[in-house]
């Protein structure tokens, strides 16, 4: 009957011992056992070390040595931290090392031991498994590469969820924003919002990015202490592949100097330098979209050409400096009395163009009474008197623009023949 039990125990652990070795020839791990002496030789070691391209019988006959085998800048660091393993009482610990296969190539091993002990805690012998990580520890020094060249790139760099809630940013968010780390992640990306865009804007920008497309734009952003910065800002949506789950890579280079650049040579493009108002060149073009507006919308605008009366007169008496003034006097009195929509520029000497934003014939004439009757009272810098003639035309769709200009001209030289401080209408 013992006997009997113990011929089924046997079967039974033979059978466990067969499934065992089954599993290992599909596993990768390597088995391994050494008794611990002087040289610590290896004396079971399975079949599938032959991954690295050795074979079991090159460590059982001790043709190759396993230390052999690491990596020159890991040998050192391996024998030192197993023999103070071996020296503790420890019972586990685990060595992550490379190796050189036999073709010359470079493994990264995950060796993981098991130490059997004496009475008197000497180590008598090691049991381990050999994992080859690899491409674990390959993907590991990819990403820690690309985070560090993330932290240290000058752009500005930060990733939010779906709901533009920030879960990363780079140090040069922190340094451009004013906001600590601590500020930033956990907050929504409103708190950039500098109140320089409308609604519209923001819902086209979640619209594109929500519906899977990248987002390309210079958006205004503000700072922690309030200031405004422009900033060229490139939106990636990237979904996580396991959780489905969206999220936003939002990288942007502080365009704020470039901006303010081309805003000055735009100012310096469009702007007469004496007076600061529109010049020739800006009032042609803003007489050209105002007829395209009108040839779309049918809105009227009119036209007013007005140039100062015998202003030789006041270079010749007062000299040209004094002149210089009248010409900025008269500018900002004129200013002053029209309304925002209204675009005033100097055409060229003493001579000004207004366009009177959606306004016919009967309220430009008006308008250039109540300009002539202005001028005509104000003593320009409380000394010098002067007067202004004046053109007016209201746009008629699809007239050119020469034929335009052509008519105010006609319209002005009217006013002048009229006997000057006049007002014309063609
Ligand atoms: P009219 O009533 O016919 O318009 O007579 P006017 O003297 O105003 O016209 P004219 O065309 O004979 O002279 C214009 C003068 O404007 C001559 C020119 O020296 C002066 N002028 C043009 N541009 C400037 C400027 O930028 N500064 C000064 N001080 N004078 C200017
Ligand atoms: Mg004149
Ligand atoms: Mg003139």
């Amino acid at each position: 009957m013992k006997n009997i039990a113990l011929q089924a125990y046997t079967d039974n652990s033979c059978k466990q011992l067969l499934e065992f070795t089954k599993l290992m020839e599909v596993s990768s791990v390597v088995l391994f056992s050494c008794i611990i002496d002087y040289e610590c030789e290896l004396n079971y070691i399975t079949e599938n070390v032959s991954q690295f391209g050795y074979s079991k019988e090159d460590f059982l006959s001790h043709k190759i040595h396993y230390k052999s085998i690491i990596h020159d800048a890991d040998i050192d660091f391996f024998l030192k931290s197993l023999e103070d393993s071996l020296r503790s009482s420890k019972r586990k610990f685990s060595l992550l090392h490379r190796i050189i296969t036999a073709d010359g190539t470079i493994r990264w091993l995950d060796v993981k031991f098991l130490v059997e002990r004496d009475e008197w805690e000497s180590a008598r012998s090691l049991y381990g498994t050999i994992n080859d990580i690899t491409d674990i520890v390959e993907k590991e020094n990819k990403v820690k590469l690309l985070a560090q060249a993330l932290e240290q790139s000058d752009s500005l760099v930060f990733i939010t969820d779906g709901n533009g809630i920030i879960s990363y940013v780079n140090d040069s968010v922190i340094q451009n924003s004013g906001y600590s780390r601590e500020e930033l992640i956990g907050s929504k990306t409103s708190i950039f919002k500098s109140g320089k865009h409308n609604k519209e804007f923001y819902r086209n920008l979640w619209h594109t990015i929500l519906s899977g497309q990248n987002y390309n734009n210079i958006i205004i952003n503000k700072k922690k202490n309030g200031e405004l910065y422009y900033v060229d800002t490139s939106i990636t949506p990237i979904e996580d592949a396991y959780t489905k789950s969206k999220n936003f890579v939002v990288s942007a280079k502080d365009v704020t100097i470039q901006m303010q650049l081309e805003k000055k040579l735009e100012n310096l493009a469009t702007t007469d330098s004496l007076t600061q108002i529109y010049n020739r060149y800006k009032i042609n073009a803003e007489i050209e979209l105002h007829i395209a507006r009108s040839k779309r919308s049918n809105t009227p605008f009119s036209l007013l050409m007005f140039d100062i009366d015998h202003f030789k007169n006041i270079n010749d008496t007062y000299g040209h400096y004094v002149g210089d003034v009248v010409l900025k006097d008269l500018t900002q009195l004129i200013k002053k009395s029209i309304r925002q929509v209204d675009s005033f520029g100097r055409w060229g000497g003493e001579e000004f163009m207004l366009i009177l934003d959606g306004t016919n014939k009967e309220e430009a004439l008006n308008v250039a009474q109540k300009i002539r009757a202005l001028v005509e009272k104000t003593a320009m810098s409380g000394h010098y008197n002067i007067t202004v003639s004046i053109g007016v035309v209201q746009y008629i769709v699809p007239e050119q623009k020469s034929a335009l200009l052509e008519r105010v001209d006609q319209a002005l030289y009217e006013a002048k023949e009229g006997g000057r401080n006049q007002v014309a209408y063609r």
